[in-house]
């Protein structure tokens, strides 16, 4: 992240454990920031060293949200984002990006990573026009997402609302059953909404994935990657736009990449009928 100066921190909340390595932290290790411990840039580093451009790999995530906001505001229309794993507060963030096309835009962000809740007034820095807004809350418990009072006072749900699940799905184990979690969120948007989701991959390289799942369970946490059928479960119903579930550098790159497998994340965007 790089809203780090300490007085715009709220004081950090009891829960935070540097102890246990968490994904925010690993993922802002990852992209050059400084909010992480010395546990997170364990498994960090030794998931990098099952995956060497896996540092890569992160920024490539994150240029997909920034595309993706692009077409959904710019193309699609869209003027209302629910974005649940926000992560740590990375320039450009999504409200940013989706901002400076159509003022407007309203985003409510979701996390259940306190360390991410003490970043939450620097991700609710708005155009006056707009809205941004912080709920610290789990997908597992969508119900809860979808009646708080920070979501019901920002997104007008008879308007589309683009849900987006950029690097999150994978930290669901199968029996959470992250299919039916998002589906309760889905279920709750009108006609013409759409979900992005990008999702870690042992289709491309499986002996890499399988040493990162390693490396990441002898950490304590859960990494689930999941293959294209699997992947495509989560839009099941809803129309996937061009060009359909691909790799993540093959959805509507800026520049064509000549090995559009060297991220190993599925991505794809659906608009609801
Ligand atoms: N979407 C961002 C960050 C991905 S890192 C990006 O792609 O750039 C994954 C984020 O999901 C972390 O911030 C983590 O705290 C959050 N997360 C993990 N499990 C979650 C859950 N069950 N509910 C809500 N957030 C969760």
């Amino acid at each position: 992240g790089d809203e780090t100066a300490a007085d715009q921190h709220q004081p950090a909340p009891a829960e935070i454990d540097a102890a246990v390595p968490h994904s925010a932290r690993i993922y802002d290790y990852w992209l050059g920031g400084k909010d992480n411990f010395a546990a997170d840039r364990a498994v960090a580093e030794a998931l990098a060293t099952a995956i060497p451009t896996i540092r890569a790999m992160a920024a490539e995530n994150r240029h997909f949200v920034h595309r993706v906001a692009r077409y959904l505001v710019g193309q699609a229309g869209v003027r209302q984002f629910l974005d649940i794993g926000t992560g740590i507060p990375t320039r450009p963030n999504l409200h940013e990006v989706a901002q400076q096309i159509a003022p407007e835009t309203r985003v409510v962000y979701v996390d259940n990573d306190p360390i991410v809740l003490v970043h939450a007034r620097a991700l609710m820095i708005s155009t006056e026009q707009g809205r941004s807004e912080y709920i610290h809350a789990d997908l597992r418990e969508p119900e809860k997402i979808l009646q708080d009072p920070a979501l019901t006072g920002t997104l007008d749900l008879d308007q589309p609302v683009a849900l987006t699940l950029i690097a999150i799905l994978m930290l669901l184990a199968d029996s959470d059953d992250p299919w039916g979690k998002i589906r309760v969120l889905m279920d709750a948007l009108p006609s013409g909404s759409y979900v992005a989701v990008t999702h870690p991959t042992g289709d491309f390289d499986p002996e890499a994935m399988a040493a990162a799942v390693a490396s990441a369970a002898q950490g304590g946490m859960t990494l689930v990657p999941r293959s294209r059928a699997e992947v495509a479960r989560f839009f099941d119903g809803w129309e996937l736009i061009e060009p359909g579930l691909v790799p993540v550098m093959a959805w509507q790159p800026d520049n064509p990449p000549s090995d559009p497998h060297a991220a190993y994340y599925w991505a794809g965007v659906a608009r609801k009928p």
